[in-house]
């Protein structure tokens, strides 16, 4: 079968590509080896995070280095093997990571992050999906004063990119959240403006129904190998899967951390690494009911009230894809979790782990691939993938439509490694 673009990867930003480019006159085809929405876009904390303005930069002073080191945090964690597979990797990470480079970094990174709720908006009401969304902010607790008083401050210059908080004492952060246990906490900021997903893979599933009820196609198949069509430059592309074989004009990779496997035997070979994170569902009783999603900013942990319990979610684990499951983070998280919350009855039996995509000057690619015509990159969102989805799916049919264009791309592009 023959479409005008084919978008590899059904999770939250190849599902929003595909939904834009089926909205604007082309033909597509979305292929995922599962459903959409049932990897990384599955998992995530389910923010939409218009307060994240700031990236997430590899620690470089000396008593965070010493914190991280033992690898007992909760916030971070990492495995011999992945700091050896991925060693080029996370030295461009720590290079990137210096004040100056973070500055310009966080710049161009905000550029994407002023449309994600407003892009996300035309999605959810396209999608009849705003049942699945809360619009008042989430709660990012601290346990010291110099921290919060150091967010404050942060949170006070960051007015000027659009973000939107109040600062909660304990009396009025107990108001918001009854059932929670604040001992040990001082205060918390409110971001007002972010929204919070009660279920993030329902939302993705929406999304790609809604695309499906606009003629768009799903295909749930493997892909095995992607080659320019007859083996030409420009003419198009052939897409091998374990069922079938697909034709395009173009063709969009957005398989999240997997994208490097569908990509380097064309001879592309883009930093990307995983980070991994975890996550389990309580019971919710009245005991433990809960209305915002609550960061736990000093330990790296969020508690969010989801459809299908309380998720709790940790920070990152630096490890290779397919490693076993770890759960020595998660545990420790857990116990911090139960002092907060009364949690008695796990949902599941095992948590789930999923995979952040993540790139060393913490900015996804998106636009055009540098070695052939009409192939197109969308992946490395890291921690804000399921935030950006919608701008990027935006961006994405913008470039191959040949539109100007919503945001300048140009921070983003594949090349931006092989120049340095
Ligand atoms: C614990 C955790 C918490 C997070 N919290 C948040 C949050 O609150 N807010 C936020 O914005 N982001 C959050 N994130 C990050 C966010 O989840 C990711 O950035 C985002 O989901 C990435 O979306 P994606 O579409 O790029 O990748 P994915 O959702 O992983 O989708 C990629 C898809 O490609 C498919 N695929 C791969 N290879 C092939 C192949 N060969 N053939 C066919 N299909 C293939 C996969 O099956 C998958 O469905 C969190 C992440 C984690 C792990």
């Amino acid at each position: 079968m023959r479409y005008d673009v084919i978008v590899i990867g059904a999770g939250m930003v190849g599902t929003a590509a595909a939904w834009h480019l089926q909205n604007n006159g082309s033909k597509v085809l979305l292929l995922d080896r599962k459903l959409p929405g049932l990897e990384t876009s599955y998992g995530n904390a389910g923010l939409i995070q218009r307060e994240a303005v700031h990236t997430h930069p590899f620690p470089r002073q000396i008593t965070e280095m010493v914190r991280v080191l033992p690898n007992q945090g909760t916030d971070i964690r990492y495995r011999i093997p992945a700091l050896l597979r991925y060693h080029q990797a996370l030295l461009q990470y720590w290079k990137y990571s210096t004040p100056a480079s973070v500055k310009k970094i966080e710049s161009e990174w905000q550029t994407l992050i002023a449309h994600c709720t407003s892009e996300h908006q035309k999605m959810i009401e396209a999608s009849n999906a705003d049942e699945l969304i809360t619009r008042d902010g989430w709660l990012q607790l601290h346990r010291s004063e110099e921290t919060l008083k150091k967010a404050v401050e942060t949170a006070v210059i960051d007015r000027e990119k659009g973000v939107e908080h109040r600062v909660l004492n304990l009396e009025e952060l107990k108001a918001l959240e009854p059932n929670a246990n604040f001992d040990g906490f001082v205060g918390a900021i409110h971001w007002l403006n972010s929204w919070q997903v009660s279920n993030p893979s329902a939302l993705v599933k929406a999304y790609a129904k809604n695309f499906e009820e606009i003629q768009g196609t799903i295909v749930e198949s493997n892909v095995q190998e992607i080659q320019p069509e007859n083996g030409e430059e420009g003419a198009g592309w052939k897409v091998i899967t374990n069922k079938e074989t697909y034709y395009s004009d173009h063709l969009v990779i957005a398989a999240g951390p997997w994208s490097n496997e569908l990509i380097q035997p064309l001879g592309y070979n883009l930093p990307l690494f995983p980070m991994r994170g975890y996550h389990q569902h309580f019971k919710v009783s009245d005991k433990n009911t809960i209305h915002h999603s609550m960061f736990d900013m000093d330990k790296g942990f969020v508690m969010g009230p989801m459809q299908q319990g309380i998720r709790i979610t940790t920070g990152a684990e630096m490890t290779t894809m397919n490693a076993p499951k770890n759960f020595g983070q998660l545990k420790t998280v857990l116990k911090l979790a139960k002092k907060i919350l009364p949690l008695e009855d796990a949902v599941e039996s095992e948590a789930w782990a999923g995979s952040r995509p993540c790139m060393p000057d913490m900015k996804p690619v998106i636009g055009p691939a540098d070695k052939h015509d009409k192939l197109w990159f969308a992946f490395g969102h890291s921690h804000q993938g399921f935030t950006l989805g919608p701008i990027t799916g935006r961006l994405v049919e913008e470039l191959i439509h040949d539109k100007p264009l919503t945001v300048n791309v140009e921070p983003f592009n594949a090349t931006r490694f092989s120049k340095k």
